[in-house]
């Protein structure tokens, strides 16, 4: 597939692959049309490709400084798509740095981050969607993590992205020669076909979106707010949750002068809580100043642990609850009711209530005591099923690029099948499937802008 832009400068380029420090191994990475020129001038020997040498290391005044293993691969059959030659040294800091600047006086150029990722996607070798996968790998903070990055740079979720450009390619052509031919146009619009296709074309986009979201979860780590009127115990139920020794707080100064936001690992899951409890003024955070002022939060947030006592559960709970669903919840693009409020019952040292996971008048809600410990443990089990934890099964990562990408072409299926169904407007809806089309392309980068490369690329590391 063509990338969007094909600009690729000439340099052979190199760059320390390995971590800034002492190591058994350090890695020099070289790539280009000039690799193996350079790399013979810092080795005494370099193998035939894609065999392993070994050899002296020169460094820039010809001294030999090192001694290791030489990688040589041929373009286009490399990582890059460009000749590559990798220089294994011993992992010292003085080592890496002397070897690479032998290298760079050979004729290399230092590599920008990202450099080799982004000349693997503008030589076709990986797509978009792959290379951020090289980096959400690398970063990767969990096991789980690990098997969805790893799913998405071997092409899992391109692959599926693709099927659904395909079907949608389908369904534009078949709109499109209906358009072309008009004596047709009563037929094309009548017999529902359309309608029927674009309705599978939809289910597959949604289910796609699904998987993606617990994937941006695991990758991003979940958004998770604290609501609760003042006192019912959203401080301790933080420090519950973090003060396990499985869990590692890092304080941040809050965006929000109000907010107090906490970055936690639970079992390797990020979650990033707010406690909301900095926006109480006067009275109840579920009243709607409250909720106003927390709404930005909230709206961000990927999941509401909504905090009440358990003495208070009998009293007016259900209705609170509604008021803060359509108030806050039912304005945000995920509305999935289920996935996006808990309903945290805290206190049941008090009321001698049973611990664990149950249901409250439909919401999901878990019994525990902030103060005891008892039920937390379940409170983390429900973070994690929510986030796709060790629902390895599937599970692709994503960012959240990709979800905004999915939720437009959504978007816009949505308003093609109005104009087909209201106005029977066949070029409205062609119109709607392009768009649609184009917000799957963003993913992979069939379509892409120099900015989004910038931001993908530029948040890589030198040597990647
Ligand atoms: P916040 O205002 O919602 O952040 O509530 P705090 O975490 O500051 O707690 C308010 C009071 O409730 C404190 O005195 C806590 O010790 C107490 N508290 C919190 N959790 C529990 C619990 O599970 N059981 C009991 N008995 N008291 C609790």
């Amino acid at each position: 597939m063509a990338p969007a832009v094909t600009i690729l400068d000439r340099d052979t380029i190199a760059a320390i692959a390995t971590p800034v420090g002492r190591g058994g191994i350090g890695v020099v990475r070289i790539s280009g049309a000039r690799a193996m020129e350079i790399a013979n001038r810092v080795c005494s020997t370099v193998p035939e490709p894609r065999r392993v040498g070994i050899s002296d290391f020169r460094d820039h005044r010809g001294q030999v400084v090192d001694q290791g293993v030489v990688l040589r691969f041929v373009g286009p059959a490399s990582f890059t798509g460009e000749d590559v030659v990798e220089l294994q040294g011993h992992g010292g800091p003085v080592v890496m740095d002397l070897l690479l600047e032998s290298a760079l006086a050979a004729g290399a150029r230092l590599a920008n981050p990202g450099e080799f990722t982004q000349r693997a996607y503008l030589n076709g070798k990986i797509d978009l969607a792959q290379a951020e996968a090289v980096a959400d790998l690398i970063d990767a903070a969990s096991r789980s993590a690990v098997v969805g990055a790893s799913r998405s740079l071997r092409g899992e979720f391109s692959d599926r992205i693709g099927r659904l450009a395909a079907q949608l390619r389908e369904l534009r052509a078949f709109v499109e020669a209906a358009i072309d031919f008009p004596e047709e146009e009563v037929d094309f619009l009548a017999d529902g076909q359309v309608s029927a296709r674009l309705e599978d074309v939809v289910g597959a986009v949604q289910a796609v979106a699904d998987t993606a979201r617990q994937g941006v979860l695991l990758n991003d780590g979940m958004r998770v707010v604290l609501a609760g009127k003042p006192n019912v115990g959203k401080s301790s139920l933080l420090n519950k949750l973090t003060g396990d020794e499985r869990a590692i707080v890092t304080p941040q100064a809050g965006t929000t002068r109000d907010l107090v936001h906490a970055d936690i690992v639970i079992d390797g899951l990020p979650l990033t809580v707010t406690d909301t409890a900095g926006l109480r003024t006067s009275g109840d955070l579920v009243e709607r100043e409250g909720v106003r002022r927390a709404h930005g939060a909230i709206e961000d947030a990927d999941l509401v642990l909504l905090v009440v006592e358990a003495g208070e559960v009998a009293q007016g709970l259900v209705g609170r609850v509604q008021a803060l669903e359509a108030d806050v919840l039912g304005t945000t693009k995920t509305n999935d009711r289920l996935a996006r409020l808990t309903i945290v019952i805290n206190k049941i040292d008090l009321t001698e209530d049973e611990p664990g996971l149950t249901v409250l008048e439909g919401w999901q809600a878990v019994r525990l005591s902030a103060l005891t410990g008892a039920g937390v443990s379940s409170l983390r089990e429900h973070l994690k099923a929510l986030a796709g934890y060790r629902a390895e099964e599937g599970v692709f990562l994503a960012r959240r690029r990709h979800l905004d990408a999915l939720q437009r072409c959504l978007e816009a299926l949505a308003l093609g099948e109005r104009a087909l169904v209201e106005q029977g407007a066949g070029e409205l809806l062609a119109e709607d499937l392009r768009l649609a089309h184009d917000a799957l392309g963003e993913i992979v980068g069939r379509v892409s802008s120099d900015e989004l490369l910038g931001d993908i690329f530029g948040s890589f590391c030198i040597g990647k």
